[in-house]
């Protein structure tokens, strides 16, 4: 499902730069639950962000969802991202003048993959398989965090990707809401979708099977289960 190879990002800083991604290489099989950790700065989010096309490395190469993705230009990888990745960030980044429904119709819209007559209907089952189908009609400020992060997961489900990429989607929940939104993920996960989630969670290792722990914008450990071992 992810492949990375030889992955440098350097930023520019003042005269000199900053090293976030520095010589990374890893791989993801289909259906693995993977948590990616490490101190703030250590280059989670830029590695998420390079995962999901977001942003491109300096140099190696990056293979997600059957894509090489430096082969393709913004408007490819737009058209990628919307059909294979879905994103969950810490702080929900619903639309606030729409409904929780409108939120996760949008993506159905952009990428044209569901039929327009079905979209409504797709939207209220994601939100009945988070939990929170009787908040559809409301706008986003009136939900609880937990909430909002549940419709921000069925948002990140809308176009049904492979590929589902969270950064540090319980970092603004407390812990009982947080192990909640856990529990989606990992439902989602049981049900064979490919998750990575950037977490500060002390016992993610237990929910996810394999953990790998960045420092410095390289990998000093990778533990755990891989999808062809945990059979
Ligand atoms: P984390 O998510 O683990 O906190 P980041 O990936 O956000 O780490 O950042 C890794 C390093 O790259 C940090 O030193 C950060 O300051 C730097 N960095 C991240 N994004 C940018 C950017 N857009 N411009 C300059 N430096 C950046
Ligand atoms: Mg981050």
């Amino acid at each position: 499902m992810i492949e990375i190879s030889d992955v440098v990002k350097r930023y520019p800083l003042g005269e000199g730069e900053v090293v976030a991604v520095d010589h990374l290489s890893l791989t993801i099989e289909a259906g693995e639950f993977v948590a990616v950790v490490g101190r703030s700065g250590s280059g989670k989010t830029t590695l998420l962000n390079l995962l999901a096309g977001i942003d491109r490395p300096t140099s190696g190469t990056v293979r997600a969802a059957g894509a090489d993705l430096g082969g393709l230009s913004e408007s490819g990888l737009a058209e990628w991202r919307g059909r294979n990745v879905g994103l969950v960030f810490q702080f929900f980044q619903l639309l606030p003048t729409l409904t929780v429904a409108e939120n996760v119709m949008l993506p159905m819209d952009f990428a044209g993959k569901i039929p327009a007559v079905r979209r409504r209907d797709r939207a209220l089952e994601l939100l009945e398989r988070v939990g929170i189908a009787d908040q559809a009609g409301k706008l986003p400020s009136t939900l609880s965090g937990g909430q909002q992060q549940r419709a921000a997961i069925a948002r990140a489900l809308a176009n049904d990707p492979p590929l589902l990429l969270a950064d540090e989607p319980t970092g603004n929940l407390d812990s009982h809401t947080a192990q909640a939104v856990l529990d989606v993920f990992a439902r989602l996960n049981a049900e064979g979708r490919t998750i990575v989630v950037v977490s500060h969670e002390r016992d993610i290792r237990a929910i996810v099977g394999r953990e790998i722990t960045l420092v410095d914008g390289r990998v000093v450990a990778d533990e755990g289960d891989r999808a062809g071992a945990r059979a």
